[in-house]
């Protein structure tokens, strides 16, 4: 076998077969999110013959930060909290991921999802390397003002780390728009002037771009559509269901619908909900915009989360939090579709198991790529002080992502291996060729 890239040449070694790696026996049934992306760079580097000193280099944060947050709460009290920032690789550009805030956030999650960065912005060939950040907070238990001040005071803590041209910050799980104007607001009167670009997925009236709301969502549907045509299916004749119900999963719902999708199950945190035949996309957005959650909604059947994840539908989307298909549930999973909306949701043992029952998985670092994409449009519109229109940002979104799932597909198929090593073969190899390319310093 020989591992070759159709728009690139490189120098990258090759090997002509690979063992395959047993995922269930190399480690426990739950492992945390850092270990799954460990296990997924280790097939990869395998595959691609890289020699050890590489791997080493791969699998290492290039810079990490520990911060201690002291919040001054509304009742006067002081509470600490832990807040880290992870540059995975800067070889290829600046840092750039996402901000956490959740009580499950600790330096081994934000590990994973700065590595899982790094190989996403190379299979959609973006100037970036990989970071992330988190704040081990529940959001929920704060007020406003709480929350502005942890952010401020994060920010001003990791500040050396960070910048337009160093590591740029968006939106993720428990943070938002409101979030990053925060952020950006902290960074440019510690400069001395307004620098939009240090961050991504901020608000409109200060920068932020047409699209980047609901960019991730997208790029999912995108995927899922680039996926059912190569079984002849669109999206009209399918049923989804979707778990987490947050920024990426209630918008991905929504263009499901609009596409002719049939959203059969949805949940969050508290709760899910199911009804055959399809659930009323437009009341249900407006009873959460209401209510804060899906439960407790009208004409539709309570789900648990986990039987979600096991529903006869043709396309699960998990778009909530890592490691929720697990070596236990996957054998139990009746899509033959899986569109990961989430970073991490399938777990290395997870994912050994889907394969071989032969369900297609469309990987966390392709499918929900699209949030990246538009915050690399909106970057790119920061520096030069002059914003595109919805239509131009929606068009050049598809684009790339078709784009980027052709590429995957094709070296899947000429490969005979699953999309998501392709996506790492691809990844991995442009991170590694950038590595050789600028050689070592000193
Ligand atoms: P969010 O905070 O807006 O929403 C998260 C949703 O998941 C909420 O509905 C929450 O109730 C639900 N949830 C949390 N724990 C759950 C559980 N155990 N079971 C079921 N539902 C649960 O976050 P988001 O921005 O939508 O991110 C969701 C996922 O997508 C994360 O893995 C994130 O890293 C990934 N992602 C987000 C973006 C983005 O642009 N926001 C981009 C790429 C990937």
């Amino acid at each position: 076998m020989t591992t070759t890239e159709d728009s690139r040449t490189d120098t990258t070694p090759t090997v002509d077969a690979v063992p395959e790696i047993a995922p269930d026996a190399a480690h426990p049934s739950h492992p945390g999110p850092l270990e799954t992306a460990q296990v997924q760079l280790a097939h990869a580097v395998q595959r691609l013959g890289l020699d050890t000193g590489m791997h080493a280099m791969l699998a290492t944060p290039r810079r990490e930060m520990n911060v201690a947050i002291p919040l001054r709460r509304d009742d006067g009290s002081t509470e600490l909290f832990h807040g880290y920032r992870v540059q995975h690789n800067i070889t290829r550009g600046p840092g750039k991921g996402g901000l956490r805030y959740s009580p499950s956030v600790d330096i081994d999650e934000v590990r994973a999802l700065a590595m899982w960065m790094t190989w996403k912005c190379a299979i959609v060939e973006l100037p970036y390397g990989g970071a992330k950040g988190g704040v081990s907070i529940d959001p929920r238990h704060y007020s406003t003002g709480e929350l502005e001040r942890v952010t401020r005071r994060y920010t001003s803590e990791i500040m050396p780390m960070i910048g337009p041209e160093r590591d740029i910050m968006a939106p993720d799980v428990g943070t938002d728009d409101r979030t990053m104007a925060w952020i950006m607001d902290t960074y440019s009167v510690n400069k001395g002037y307004t620098i939009p670009a240090v961050v991504t997925g901020k608000p409109i009236d200060v920068g932020g771009s047409l699209g980047r709301a609901t960019a991730t969502s997208r790029g999912v549907v995108h995927s899922a559509r680039a996926a059912l045509r190569e079984t002849g299916q669109d999206l009209d004749d399918v049923s989804v269901a979707v778990q987490g119900f947050g920024k990426v999963g209630s918008h991905a719902a929504e263009f499901f619908a609009e596409a002719g999708a049939r959203v059969e199950a949805v949940s969050d945190q508290y709760g899910g909900l199911h009804r055959s035949g399809g659930l009323d996309l437009p009341r249900l957005l407006d009873h959460v915009r209401r209510t804060g959650s899906v439960v407790d909604f009208p004409d539709a059947d309570p789900i648990h989360n986990d039987a979600l994840l096991t529903l006869d539908v043709d396309v699960l989307v998990p778009a909530a939090v890592e490691g929720v298909l697990t070596a236990e549930n996957a054998e139990h999973v009746q899509a033959p579709l899986v569109v990961e909306g989430a970073n991490g949701p399938t777990t290395a043992g997870a994912d050994a198991i889907l394969t071989r029952r032969g369900i297609t998985v469309v990987p966390d670092i392709l499918a929900n790529a699209g949030g990246v994409v538009v915050s690399y449009f909106e970057w790119v519109q920061a520096q030069q002080a002059y914003w595109w229109t919805e239509a131009e940002i929606e068009q050049r979104l598809e684009q790339r992502m078709l784009s980027s799932y052709g590429a995957v597909a094709e070296m899947a198929r000429r490969e005979g291996v699953t999309l998501r090593d392709a996506a790492m073969l691809i990844g991995v190899k442009r991170v590694a060729t950038a590595h050789r390319t600028r050689g070592l310093y000193p």
